[in-house]
């Protein structure tokens, strides 16, 4: 199989020697794989052909994009036996349609690349994550993704409007279509959309573009409660409309370990329990949308549902605020080990979520660290658990995870949430997954499974 993998894509392009680790260990330490050879091919033509050969010899795949992936999903097991396709070297753009409003790319283009290439055409790619610097479409559209940006163009699912895929047999589906309306039958696109990987691998994508608004404004906002940072969301949405493109929470808890491992980064507000970072697009000038904005931050003030707030001066620090909201996963893994949560419920139901569990870890885990932020507009916190001070991350990982997350995914489902909000199953919530989705909704996830792809070759032992 190996020279059949090394008579697709070339010999360089299959490793399996040297230092690995970059492929075969995830972004936050927690998994280190072992595979049989890396290989990366560099076309749709050349992925289908490793498939072939895997499908043949009856090995499985692992396919790969930047590696940023939170769950698991995208690094080998560590059983030497699958292959790890990357699909970094997947990386041109084919085609740009300005007045279709559409990009057509590779699956290996860094997310980055892609929001550069479109602004330099005046347009705008409305997928914005922390990890954008590394991270790949494919692997974006595998997860779907959410970010920052979903309160105004949704998760990456909506931003996508055809797919390449390589099948589980090594055949091309070609549905790379610009439709914005196409009821031809089942939707194969959306069934490969957050499939991680175990149904066939992305190859290439159409992705829905938006002109760039003339002005982005950014705001910071103080709040004592979260039902006030909840308040004060009704109120932005009412006076900005679709003008509203991120509306991200900050516990205190959680600044204060930025403050801590990037002490050179502003800190705008003095600490109060809640910070709002908002975000308003606009297609009119810079004046107006400022204008609407104070008035917006006024109103809250004088209601009293925000104690402090302050306007970007500039894009500099319009720019340095996002970096305060985006480097808190990265203090976070500078603070140690901790027991991530990405989880879902009703806006309406988040101040009440919070309160009754951070109770309930206090109880039972006295003085337990909450570092609690992220997508308030969606509905979506990264509600993480940090050992208490003085006790070892790694331990407390080890030892109380299940626990944690039991606390936590029941006090979920009583509020009709979701446990895997944006991040994906992959390996971390697998067991999870199976123990709380619905028999029928699992039965039916099988079937499909089992459909596309019999061999079970296809990212075996991830989600299902
Ligand atoms: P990888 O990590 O390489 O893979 C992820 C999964 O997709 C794996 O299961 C893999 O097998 C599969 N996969 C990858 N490429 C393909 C392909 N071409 N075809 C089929 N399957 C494929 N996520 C959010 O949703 N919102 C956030 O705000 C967010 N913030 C983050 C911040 C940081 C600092 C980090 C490190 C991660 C963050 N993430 C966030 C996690 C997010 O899932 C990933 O960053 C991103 O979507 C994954 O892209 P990737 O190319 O790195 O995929
Ligand atoms: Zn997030």
């Amino acid at each position: 199989m190996l020279a059949a993998l090394r008579n697709a894509v070339g010999a360089a392009h299959v490793i399996t020697e040297g230092d690995r680790s970059a492929w075969e260990r995830d972004w936050r330490r927690r998994w280190q794989g072992s595979s049989l050879a890396v290989v990366r091919p560099g076309s749709t033509a050349e992925v289908a052909a490793v498939v072939r050969a895997c499908s043949a010899a009856g090995v499985a795949l692992v396919p790969q994009g930047g590696n940023t992936g939170l769950v698991g999903g995208g690094v080998p097991d560590n059983s030497g036996t699958q292959v790890l396709l990357s699909l970094q070297r997947l990386n041109q753009v084919r085609a740009f349609d300005e007045t279709n409003l559409t990009m057509s790319v590779d699956a290996g283009c860094v997310l980055q690349t892609l929001q550069a290439t479109a602004a330099a055409r005046g347009l705008l790619l409305p997928l914005s994550l922390a990890a954008e610097g590394s991270c790949t479409i494919g692997g974006n559209l595998a997860t779907n993704a959410g970010g920052t940006q979903v309160l105004r163009w949704g998760n990456a699912r909506e931003l996508c409007l055809g797919l390449e895929v390589v099948t589980a047999q090594g055949e091309v589906w070609d549905g790379l279509s610009g439709l914005r309306k196409d009821n031809t039958g089942y939707d194969l696109r959306d069934l490969f959309i957050g499939s991680e990987g175990t149904l066939g691998i992305i190859t290439a994508a159409t992705l829905k573009l938006a002109p760039l608004p003339a002005a982005t404004t950014t705001a910071l906002a103080a709040c004592h409660t979260l039902a006030d940072c909840v308040a004060l969301l009704s109120l932005a949405r009412r006076r900005l409309g679709a003008g509203l493109t991120g509306f991200e929470v900050m516990g205190r808890f959680a600044l204060d370990l930025v403050a801590r491992h990037f002490p050179t980064l502003p800190r705008p507000l003095p600490t109060a329990p809640w910070t709002v970072l908002l975000e308003q697009s606009d297609t009119e000038g810079e004046g107006p949308a400022r204008e609407r904005f104070e008035a917006l931050l006024g109103a809250a003030l004088e209601a009293g549902t925000v104690v402090d707030a302050v306007v970007a001066e500039s894009l500099a620090q319009s720019q340095a605020l996002w970096q305060v909201r985006e480097s808190i996963p990265l203090a976070q893994a500078e603070e140690g080990l901790n027991i991530k949560h990405d989880i879902a419920v009703p806006v309406s139901a988040i101040p009440g979520f919070v309160e009754r569990a951070d109770a309930a870890l206090q109880a039972r885990w006295p003085g337990v660290r909450l570092v609690n932020f992220g997508h308030l507009g969606d509905g979506n916190l990264h509600y993480n658990v940090q050992a208490p001070p003085g006790e070892d991350g790694a331990r407390f990982l080890a030892d109380e995870e299940h626990a944690v997350n039991a606390v936590v995914f029941d006090e979920v489902a009583r509020c009709g949430g979701s446990f895997s909000a944006e991040h994906g199953i992959g390996a971390l919530k697998r067991d999870e997954l199976a123990a709380r989705k619905s028999p029928v909704a699992l039965q039916m996830m099988r079937a499909i499974k089992a459909a596309l792809d019999p061999q079970n070759l296809m990212n075996p032992g991830r989600v299902l």
